[in-house]
């Protein structure tokens, strides 16, 4: 396991962040939160691919009042996250959320926030600092001209502080921009002054294509660097790709350990089967599989299981069947229009021989 920054661990409901624990996947429902139904639809889809903590918007008193049929559906802890008003953070924590996200350039005066932070206290629960380049207070804003690492930082410790001051210290911090540079800069320099537990990611980050992209390299800087004990991926797409890229750029840096690793080729002209639709498909149907086994599709028997030899189990085409092979060795051979069904009971047989492999959810 690599060094991380140790910071203070704080909870949220029984998921711990920070002090060593594992780092946490988070998303956020784009469903309308008044709507409980679609809501608690899209959490059980973020609970199936493993998401840890979710976080749903609330943007009004009747988002407020759904919060508390949501929480008591969900099987993960749910975050409100509230702008401008007061009142619908209280009302949030009367609902039972487990934590509330807050926006420091939005949240009202002091009297505002000494109220939030005593039923926050009262209830036990954690708050977010979620500092965003795009909402800085204003004297911060005209101060350093941009929303530079610096005027970032200096948002976050004066808000820590404030809360600080009120005897509350269930706090955990983000600092994001869109910009992954200024992003990994103002991580890099808040993390040298305080120890809460730092969410990362890269806000606004963009598409699935250029958003995976963009937060693999912002996190992973920091990640490998030890800094970050909760991701969150930001991705203009279905909230549940954010939870597989987060467990992706994870995986890849050894720090959680769930779900299959796929490996495929680059296909060439000695293919004998569709790796790039066989890929795609097995990728989709494994949402949700939890145990981390190396899943390997290979173009031909002549390279494939030779070069995939790391991988538990894999496949591979040849001119008439399609080839199983696990650990580099062929287990069996199949028609080739058979071989994605008999594959995946095959994968599916490891989890049932389960519990030596299975890591669970966190770990
Ligand atoms: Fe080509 Fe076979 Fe290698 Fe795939 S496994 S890239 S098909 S040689």
């Amino acid at each position: 396991m690599k060094r991380r920054k140790r910071t203070k661990k704080i909870h949220v409901g029984p998921v711990e962040i920070g002090g060593g624990a594992p780092i946490s996947v988070q998303s956020m429902t784009n469903t309308d939160t008044r709507d409980v139904k679609a809501t608690v639809s899209q959490i059980r889809r973020l609970e199936k691919a493993g998401c840890d903590i979710v976080r749903v918007a609330v943007p009004d008193e009747k988002a407020a009042e759904a919060l508390n049929k949501i929480v008591q559906q969900a099987h993960i802890p749910v975050i409100a996250d509230i702008h401008f008003n007061y009142r619908l953070a209280l009302q949030s924590i009367e609902a039972g959320v487990h934590g509330i996200r807050i926006t420091p350039g939005n949240r009202g005066d002091k009297r505002r926030i000494a109220a939030v932070v005593k039923k926050a206290d009262e209830r036990n629960i954690s708050i977010r600092i979620g500092v965003n380049s795009g909402s800085l207070e204003k004297d911060i804003l005209k101060k350093y001209s941009h929303p530079t690492a610096e005027a970032l930082v200096e948002s976050a410790l004066r808000n820590i502080n404030l809360i600080e001051n009120l005897s509350f210290n269930q706090i955990k911090v983000s600092i994001k921009s869109s910009d992954v540079q200024t992003t990994v800069d103002a991580y890099r320099l808040v993390s040298k002054k305080i120890r809460y537990p730092l969410h990362i990611g890269i806000t606004e980050a963009g598409t699935a294509f250029s958003g995976s992209i963009r937060s693999a390299i912002g996190m992973g800087i920091l990640l490998e660097e030890g800094i970050g004990d909760t991701v969150r991926v930001s991705l203009s797409a279905d909230p549940v790709e954010e939870v597989r890229v987060g467990f992706e750029i994870l995986k890849c840096l050894g720090l959680r350990r769930r779900g299959p690793e796929l490996i495929s080729c680059p296909t060439c002209g000695r293919q004998q089967i569709d790796v790039v639709s066989i890929a795609k498909e097995i990728e989709e149907k494994l949402v949700g599989f939890e145990l981390p086994i190396k899943v390997a599709v290979m173009g031909c028997e002549v390279n494939g299981p030779g070069e995939a030899r790391e991988a538990d189990i894999g496949m591979a085409g040849s001119k008439k069947m399609g080839i199983i092979f696990k650990k580099g060795k062929i287990i069996k051979k199949y028609p080739k229009k058979n071989l994605l069904k008999e594959f995946l009971k095959e994968i599916y047989s490891f989890e049932e021989v389960g519990s030596k492999y299975r890591v669970g959810s966190r770990e």
